[in-house]
């Protein structure tokens, strides 16, 4: 009863977010408040993180979900990344902790960024296959392939779906069953942990070590995780596709005239993506960005970068450097 009439109202506390969500943007896109998006962003996160940790509680068929993201991200760039990601935004609001109290960022060496992003499609197998490695795989080789990958124990689609995991999720048998009334406290990939590496006492340990790694590390690089993210890195390459050129319909776009160098787009990227500052005008493709839209957001100059959603500008940088400009 009391579970039903949670479902229920958070089925409504979504579908209400959604509805002010969608009017928010065209709020802020009729009125060019580009330097508003931050919160407007923000508000798409906790709208969908409700919505997503409401399909937990209907038990939906979650592998669906994957599909889902993979063929927005056709459409759509990795704006998932940007604006949805459960946890990307715990990232974000850890990023905003830091913020908060006074203390600056690091970023990744030029180098190793360059070499992270060479070896994501190596680092995402490794990660994917793990499990295959870990000694934990009970499944008998005969009952074929198709039991190996969708009803056995190796299952990558539990991996990809992990940085959707709310951080309570309405079942138990997540971090050491700890939680309440039929609910448990999650994190990100600590199912896959306790899944795949079940030696007792070294499983709770590699969990917190985990949290206690990702948190650290995302204080110090803003989305740390999501440069190893195997989820981002797969649905990344659903804009590789050399035959879809006109893909993803959503995209930036520079005015090379007007860009002055002034290098704040490399400063403020969250994955320290360089291509908006080097790249001579046009459209910006590069499967790296999040299209989370900060660049958008500070760059100082009237209509030199710009968001296009199928070649029609939803939102272009202001010349905020001028007080009656600054919003
Ligand atoms: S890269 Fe992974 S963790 Fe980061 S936002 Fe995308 S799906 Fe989420
Ligand atoms: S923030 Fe704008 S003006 Fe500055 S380097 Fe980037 S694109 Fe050019
Ligand atoms: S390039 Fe711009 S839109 Fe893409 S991830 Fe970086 S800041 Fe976000």
């Amino acid at each position: 009863m009391y579970e039903s009439l949670a479902g229920a109202l958070l089925g409504a506390t979504a579908a209400l977010g959604l509805a002010l969500a969608g009017i928010l943007v065209i709020l802020i896109w009729k009125k060019d408040r580009t330097r508003k998006l931050s919160y407007l962003r923000f508000f798409i996160q906790v709208v969908s993180l409700v919505g997503i940790f409401y399909s937990f509680t209907l038990a939906l068929w979650l592998s669906a979900f994957f599909l889902v993201i993979f063929a927005v991200t056709f459409f759509s760039g990795r704006f998932f990344c940007g604006w949805i990601c459960p946890f990307g935004f715990y990232m974000d609001i850890v990023a905003l902790v830091r913020q908060k109290l006074g203390i600056r960022y690091f970023s990744l060496p030029e180098k190793v960024n360059n070499s992270l992003n060479k070896l994501r499609y190596v680092i995402a197998a490794v990660i994917l296959t793990a499990p295959l490695f870990l000694g934990a795989l009970t499944i008998n080789p005969a009952s074929g392939i198709q039991a190996l990958f969708l009803r056995g124990p190796f299952r990558p689609i539990d991996i990809l779906l992990s940085p959707l995991e709310p951080l309570i999720v309405p079942f138990t048998g997540s971090i050491a069953n700890l939680g309440f009334n039929g609910w448990s406290i999650s994190y990100p990939y600590a199912r896959d942990i306790l899944t795949y590496i079940s030696v007792p006492n070294v499983t709770l340990i590699l969990i917190y070590v985990f949290i206690a790694l990702t948190l650290i590390s995302t204080f110090m690089f803003r989305r740390f995780w999501c440069r190893f993210c195997p989820t981002g890195i797969s649905i990344a390459a659903a804009n590789r596709f050399k035959a879809l050129k006109w893909m993803p319909l959503l995209h930036i776009n520079k005015e090379e005239e007007k860009c002055t160098k002034c290098g704040i787009c490399k400063r403020v990227c969250p994955v320290q993506v360089t291509d908006v500052y080097e790249q001579k005008g046009g459209n910006i493709k590069t499967s790296l960005c999040l299209n989370c839209m900060r660049c958008v957001e500070m760059c100082p100059y009237e209509g030199c970068l710009k968001m296009n959603l199928a070649n029609k500008t939803v939102f272009k940088s202001r010349n905020w450097l001028e007080p009656s400009n600054s919003e």
